[in-house]
Formats: C-alpha cells, structure tokens, sequence
C-alpha cells in the first residue's frame, strides 16, 4: 500500500476532503482533551496525508478524542476532523489494534458497568480498569481524595429496568455481529 492509499482510504469512508488541510491548527487549539492526547489532531490529519497508517491506527488520540465536533466546526476547510476520528476507531476495531490501547479497555469496563447497572458504577469501574492494569496505586491520593468527597459511591445506584437496558446491549450486539 503506498501512502495516497490510506488517505484515499480515509476519504472514501468519511466522504471529508482530508487533503485540502493545510495545518492552520485551528482543530488543535480548540480541542478540549488535547493535553490527554498523544499526538495533536492536526498532526492525525498530517500523518493520514502521508500515509503513516501505523502511527495513526496506533493512537491513543483517536480514544481520548470525545466527539465534540469543536474541531470539525472550527476547520476553515470544513473537515469534519470528528467525522474522520470516528472512521478511524472503527478501522482500529475492525483491525484488532484497539485491543493495544488502554483507552479502549477502559471504554469497555465503562460499558460493562453501564451494562450491569443501567448506569456508570464509578469506584468498580476505576478497580477494575487498574487491576487490569497491574496498577492499583498510581492515582489512589485524587482517588481517596475524591471519596471522602462523596464523589464516589462505594455502592452501585441500579436503574429499575437492568432487563431493558440488556436488550438494548443485546441489541447494539447484533448489529455489530451483522455488520
Ligand atoms: S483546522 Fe482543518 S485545515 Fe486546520 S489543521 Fe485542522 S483539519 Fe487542517
Ligand atoms: S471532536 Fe475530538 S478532536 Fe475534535 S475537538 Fe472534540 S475532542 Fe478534540
């Protein structure tokens, strides 16, 4: 594969004009997770333009990135950049290589939790995602900070319909199964 072909690649997904970026960073400065990403969005759009699957595939900014649309709003060439970080995840997934990301496993804790309970059960979530990590005590002082707090609750507050919410799980399941 020779580098036009992931551009051309990504463009053909997201119907974006990818190649008319010309690295203003207006997506970049306006992003508001930009300090949690490993490399800036203007340079995924760079590294697209040059080919650097890898790099770009491999990304942890691809998973930090909340779908804000900030940068999409901000581009003066109007890239939906949002557009484009979304196609990307789904390649990675599609390709195995989100299982490489932590951000992704800590996505999936997330959903799991929301499964179980109908909605986020914070301190099971963070045990859980560090003992995956063989990482128990990294951020115990904010953790511990937080919990005396009260903005932790040692116990899971379930929603009345677990059932309908499994469905709904279920049913997200199927589709993906079919594609
Ligand atoms: S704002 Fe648009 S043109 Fe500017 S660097 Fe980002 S993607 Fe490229
Ligand atoms: S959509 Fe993603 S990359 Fe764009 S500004 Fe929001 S968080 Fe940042």
């Amino acid at each position: 594969m020779d580098n036009l072909d992931f551009l051309h690649e990504v463009e053909k997904a997201t119907g974006e004009k990818v190649s008319t970026c010309y690295q203003c960073c207006k997506c970049t400065t306006g992003c508001p997770v930009v300090a949690d990403m490993d490399i800036y969005p203007h340079r995924i759009i760079r590294y697209i333009i040059l080919g650097n699957r890898d790099r770009v595939l491999g990304s942890k900014t691809i998973w930090t990135c909340l779908q804000c649309v900030t940068c999409s709003v901000r581009c003066p060439n109007d890239i939906d950049v949002a557009r484009v970080f979304d196609a990307l995840r789904k390649t990675s997934v599609q390709e195995g290589r989100a299982a490489e990301n932590d951000t992704w496993r800590f996505d999936e804790i997330f959903l799991e939790s929301v499964q179980r309970h109908g909605r986020l059960h914070e301190i099971e979530t963070i045990l859980h995602y560090k003992l995956d990590k063989k990482d128990l005590f990294s951020d115990s002082k904010m953790g511990m900070g937080m919990l005396m707090k009260g903005r932790l609750g040692l116990l899971p507050h379930n929603i009345k319909d677990r059932k309908g919410m499994k469905e709904i799980f279920k049913k997200i399941e199927g589709k993906k199964v079919r594609g």
